[in-house]
């Protein structure tokens, strides 16, 4: 890979592209011009760099490589307007991201791996494999591309499309830090939230982050025998070691967990899964997210009805629990995550 060659340019901190820039003698506030061009005015290239002068553009394109998504398809969904992106990276592998709006603001859900290697049984990006991990600028330039294309402000990022973050995790600290930065897109870290499939030692060394952010635990199972068969990753670390892991972030953190439970007509929508999931997690502090299951057309899961998903949140709510249904966005145009990458992919090798 090409970007293993020449410096990431628009993965460096502002304090990490100063020293990277001493070797050109130019002035002291260069770094931050710099900076500002990729990281708040969201340049596409140096070309657009206008007050940089023309020689020291060129020695930074021949020093370094500039990470710049190109869109290659956009759906814009009927019913909502949600507007699904896929973007090639400078070696042609392909991610997606998903652009929302709500009444809050506009939220981006980004993806942090091309491909995924968790492997769980529901969803559609596992299903092409693992192919590597995204660089920050790579996990950056989606929200910076989606910015430039739909001239919109992008208030909220969730970090919920293909990949699983914490199997990628220096790439997505300094994702963070970058995409938090006042000198960039500012966004505050309580408007990130970052899902994980359950990687217990990466929930303990986020914990120790101390940030803001939101942690999205993809629960889906309330036991350990029935989560084992929806997810691999159970296999590695048991519920309980998850909840107490969960515990410890908030503990740490103060900040209340997201639990996602994606809902299967007769899988995990009974009565009895509603008994085990109060059990489980009550005692912490917590929100529960239902999700009627996306379809996906490799894997048998039905979608529970909504009348079940409707029972299901308010025998939750009877049991004290805090829990919102999720509003299904984009179904029409290949919603669930790794779909549209997905088809385009089997399309092509047609
Ligand atoms: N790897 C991370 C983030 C990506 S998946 C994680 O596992 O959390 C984002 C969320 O979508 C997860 O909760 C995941 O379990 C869920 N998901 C994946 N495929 C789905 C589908 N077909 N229907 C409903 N939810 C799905």
């Amino acid at each position: 890979m090409n970007t293993e060659e020449k410096k990431d340019i628009k993965s460096l901190t502002l304090p990490q592209l100063q020293e990277a820039l001493e070797p050109f003698s130019e002035p002291a506030y260069r770094a931050k011009q710099l900076y500002e061009w990729m990281h708040r005015k969201l340049a596409a290239d140096y070309d657009e760099m206008t007050n940089l002068p023309a020689a020291f553009r060129e020695k930074c394109r021949e020093t370094f490589c500039y990470t710049s998504l190109r869109a290659v398809r956009v759906q814009e969904s009927a019913v909502d307007g949600t507007k699904k992106f896929l973007f090639a990276l400078s070696d042609g592998n392909l991610v997606e991201s998903v652009w929302m709006r709500y009444k809050h603001g506009n939220s981006v859900c980004i993806s942090s791996q091309v491909g995924c290697r968790m492997g769980c049984r529901f969803c559609a990006s596992a299903l092409n494999g693992w192919e590597r991990n995204l660089l920050p600028s790579e996990m950056l330039d989606q929200v910076y591309a989606i910015t430039r294309l739909t001239g919109g402000r992008v208030s909220n990022v969730v970090v919920m499309g293909t990949g699983e973050p914490l199997d990628n995790y220096e790439n997505l600290l300094r994702f963070i830090a970058l995409l938090t930065d006042e000198n960039g897109l500012h966004i505050s870290q309580r408007n990130i939230t970052v899902s994980t499939c359950g990687i217990v030692p990466g929930i303990r060394q986020l914990a120790e982050e101390k940030l803001q952010i939101t942690l999205a635990l993809s629960l889906h199972a309330a036991t350990d025998e029935k989560r084992r068969r929806l997810m691999p990753i159970a296999e590695r670390y048991s519920l309980d070691e998850l909840m107490r892991a969960c515990t410890y972030y908030f503990e740490k953190t103060g900040r209340r967990i997201t639990f996602e439970y994606s809902l299967a007509d007769g899988v995990n929508d009974t009565k009895e899964d509603v008994r085990e999931l109060t059990a489980l997690i009550k005692p912490l502090n917590c929100h529960v997210n239902l999700i009627p299951i996306n379809p996906v057309k490799e894997r048998d899961f039905r979608q529970s009805d909504r009348r079940a998903v409707e029972g299901f949140k308010n025998k939750l709510e009877k049991n004290g629990i805090n829990v919102t249904i999720r509003r299904e966005m984009g179904r029409d145009i290949d919603g669930a995550c790794g779909q549209l990458r997905r088809s385009h992919m089997k399309e092509r090798a047609e």
